[in-house]
C-alpha cells in the first residue's frame, strides 16, 4: 500500500502539487514559450528567413521539449504547464462546488479528442496564407493568461476586454465541468506533444490479469482514457500525471522507470532545456550585437550614421508597467542597447529582448518585427528605443542613413522625424537615369522612381527612394492583391531587396505572386531586368 504524508495524501502526489504551483509562480507563461519557439521555427521556415543563429534559443527550447517528450511522454503536461495546472485547480474548485459532471460517452470523447489535431492543422495553414499576425497579441487566450497569471499583470486590465479574455473565460467554464478539458480537446501545444509522445520509452504498466471488476483507474485518469482496455497505457493523450499510479487499490499500476524518478529527471530536464534555451538566445543576441558594435567601430567617419552621438535613455509599456533603455549612439548609428529596467516576466522578456534588440542594431531601425508570444514585451522594447532615440536625429543627417556594413545592413528611414535623402526630385518626376559618381550598386541618380508590376489581381506600383547608388526605402502606393497575402509578401521582400539591394532575391512562399508583384514594380521603377536580375544593367559592375 502506498504510503500517505497527510490525510490523503501520497509523496508523489505532494510532489507533484508543489512542482505545479511553483512552475505556476516561476515561470507562467512557459506553455506559450514552448508553443511560440515551434510556430517561430516554422514561420521562418516557410518564409525562407531561417537561421540558426537568430534562432538560437528557440531551437533549443523547442527541439530539447519535444526530444524529451519523445522519450519521456508528456511530463511538462503533467507537471509543469501552468495552462494545464489551471485546469486542475478549475477541476477542483467544480468539485468543492459540487458542480455537475456531465457524462460524456466515450465515441463522443473520442471524437472531441480529435479537434486539436484540427485545430493544429487550422493554425499550420493560418500561419502559412495568413502570416503571423492573427494569433498575436490579445486575440490569443493564452497570451491572455500569461499577462494575468503573474501578480504583476494585474496593474492594467484592459487586456480583459478581448477576443482572447472571452475565449479563455469560455475554457475557464468548460474546465469547471470537465476534467482538462481544454488539455482533453483543444490545445495544440498538446496536439504536437500527443504526436510525438506516442513512442515514448517511459511506459505505465496495468496487467489486466490482476484487476477483476475494478475501474478505479479509469474513472480517476485525468485525460479520460479508458484504461481499463490496456494493460500498458500506449495512449498519446496520457499526460503522465500519475493519478492512475496513485489510485490503485492493489498496488497493480507500475512505470519503468519508477514513477517519482521519471517525473524527476523529466522535470529537471524539461526546466534545465528551457534555462538552455534562455542562455543560447542571450549568448547568440550578444553575439550579434557584439558584431554590428564591431563593424561600426570599424567605420568609416565618412559614412557617420543619422544620429548624434551619444548615450540616450527611453522608457516604454511593457507587458507589466515600465520597460526603460539605455541606447548608445556610435559614428551615428545604434551600437548598443541595454535594458535599465522592466516589470516584464523574464520568460517572456528574454525572448523578446534577444529577439527585438539584434533585429534594431542589424536593421538600424525600429520598424522591426514583435517577437511572437511576447508581443507586449517587444512592443516595450521597441518603443523605449524610439523614444530614446526621438530627440537623436541629426537634423542634417542628410543621405547618411546607411549602416555601416551595406551588405547586412539596411538604411534607417523609418524613424522619427524621417531623414529625407539628398537631393529629392518631385515624386512626381521620374529622374533619368545615369551612372551617378558613387559607390552603390543601383545605376540611378539620386531621387525618388515609380513603377509598376503584375501581382495577384492587378497592378502594383511603389515608390523607389535612391541615395547615393542605394536604395534607401520602398513604398506600396498602390496594390489590387488580397490584404492578407499582399502584406505578408511586402513584409518581407521589401526588406530583402534593401539588404540585397537587388531584385534577385527569393519570394515568400505562400505569397509568391504578390512577392513577384512588387519585385516586377521596383525593377520596373529601376530599370532593372526582374526576369534575369543578376545581369541586369542596373548593377555595378
Ligand atoms: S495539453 Fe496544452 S494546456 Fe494542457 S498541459 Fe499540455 S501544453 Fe498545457
Ligand atoms: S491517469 Fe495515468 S493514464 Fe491517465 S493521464 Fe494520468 S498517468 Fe496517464
Ligand atoms: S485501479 Fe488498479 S486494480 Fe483497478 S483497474 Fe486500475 S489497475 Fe486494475
Amino acid at each position: 500500500m502506498k504510503k500517505k504524508l497527510f490525510h490523503k495524501i501520497t509523496a508523489l502526489t505532494l510532489t507533484r502539487r508543489i512542482i505545479q504551483v511553483a512552475s505556476f509562480l516561476l515561470f507562467p507563461g512557459l506553455f506559450i514559450s514552448t508553443f511560440s519557439a515551434i510556430k517561430s521555427i516554422y514561420t521562418a521556415l516557410i518564409g525562407g528567413t531561417f537561421s540558426v543563429a537568430a534562432l538560437a534559443g528557440q531551437m533549443v527550447l523547442a527541439v530539447s521539449m519535444l526530444l524529451i517528450t519523445a522519450i519521456m511522454g508528456r511530463f511538462f503536461c503533467g507537471f509543469l504547464c501552468s495552462f494545464g495546472t489551471m485546469g486542475d485547480f478549475l477541476w477542483y474548485l467544480g468539485s468543492k462546488l459540487k458542480l455537475p459532471r456531465p457524462k460524456i460517452g466515450s465515441k463522443t470523447d473520442r471524437i472531441l479528442k480529435k479537434l486539436k489535431y484540427v485545430l493544429l492543422v487550422l493554425i499550420v495553414l493560418l500561419i502559412w496564407t495568413f502570416g503571423w499576425t492573427i494569433l498575436n497579441g490579445t486575440n490569443n487566450p493564452w497570451t491572455v493568461f500569461g499577462m494575468y497569471a503573474s501578480i504583476k499583470g494585474w496593474s492594467d486590465l484592459s487586456a480583459f476586454v478581448s477576443i482572447g479574455a472571452v475565449l479563455l473565460l469560455l475554457i475557464f467554464f468548460g474546465s469547471l465541468f470537465i476534467e482538462r478539458m481544454f488539455c482533453r480537446y483543444l490545445c495544440p501545444l498538446g496536439a504536437v506533444f500527443a504526436v510525438v509522445s506516442k513512442f515514448r520509452l517511459f511506459k505505465i504498466r496495468k496487467p489486466r490479469a490482476k484487476c477483476g471488476a475494478c475501474r478505479a483507474c479509469t474513472k480517476r485518469c485525468s485525460m479520460g482514457i479508458p484504461l481499463y482496455r490496456a494493460s500498458v497505457v500506449k495512449s498519446a493523450e496520457c499526460i503522465d500525471c500519475m493519478n492512475c499510479v496513485e489510485i490503485c487499490p492493489r498496488d497493480n499500476v507500475s512505470a519503468n522507470p519508477k514513477p517519482a524518478i521519471a517525473a524527476a529527471v523529466a522535470v529537471v530536464a524539461l526546466s534545465g532545456m528551457y534555462y538552455a534555451g534562455n542562455i543560447a538566445g542571450n549568448f547568440s543576441a550578444e553575439r550579434q550585437a557584439v558584431a554590428v558594435s564591431e563593424s561600426l567601430s570599424s567605420a568609416n567617419t565618412a559614412t557617420s550614421g543619422p544620429f548624434a552621438d551619444g548615450v540616450y535613455t527611453g522608457s516604454a509599456a511593457g507587458y507589466h508597467g515600465e520597460t526603460s533603455v539605455s541606447v548608445t549612439v556610435q559614428n551615428g548609428y545604434i551600437s548598443d542597447v541595454s535594458v535599465l529596467a522592466t516589470g516584464d516576466d523574464a520568460e517572456f522578456f528574454n525572448s523578446a529582448k534577444n529577439g527585438v534588440i539584434p533585429e534594431i542594431l542589424s536593421t538600424q531601425s525600429v520598424s522591426v518585427d514583435t517577437v511572437t508570444g511576447a508581443t507586449f514585451s517587444s512592443r516595450g522594447i521597441i518603443d523605449a528605443v524610439s523614444s530614446a532615440l526621438s530627440g537623436a536625429l541629426k537634423t542634417d543627417s542628410g543621405v547618411s542613413v546607411f549602416a555601416t556594413d551595406r551588405s547586412t545592413l539596411t538604411p534607417v528611414p523609418q524613424l522619427t522625424p524621417t531623414p529625407s535623402p539628398t537631393p529629392s526630385p518631385a515624386p512626381t518626376e521620374t529622374p533619368e537615369k545615369t551612372q551617378a559618381a558613387v559607390d552603390g550598386p543601383i545605376a540611378a541618380a539620386d531621387g525618388t522612381y515609380s513603377g509598376t508590376g503584375s501581382g495577384f489581381r492587378g497592378n502594383t506600383t511603389v515608390s523607389v527612394d535612391v541615395a547615393n547608388g542605394y536604395i534607401t526605402s520602398i513604398s506600396i502606393e498602390s496594390y489590387r492583391d488580397d490584404d492578407e497575402f499582399f502584406s505578408r509578401a511586402k513584409n518581407t521582400i521589401i526588406s530583402r531587396i534593401i539588404s540585397a539591394q537587388s531584385v534577385d532575391v527569393d519570394t515568400v512562399s505562400g505569397a509568391t505572386y504578390s512577392s513577384t508583384g512588387i519585385l516586377d514594380a521596383v525593377a520596373d521603377a529601376l530599370g532593372l531586368d526582374y526576369t534575369a536580375p543578376a545581369s541586369s544593367g542596373g548593377h555595378r559592375h
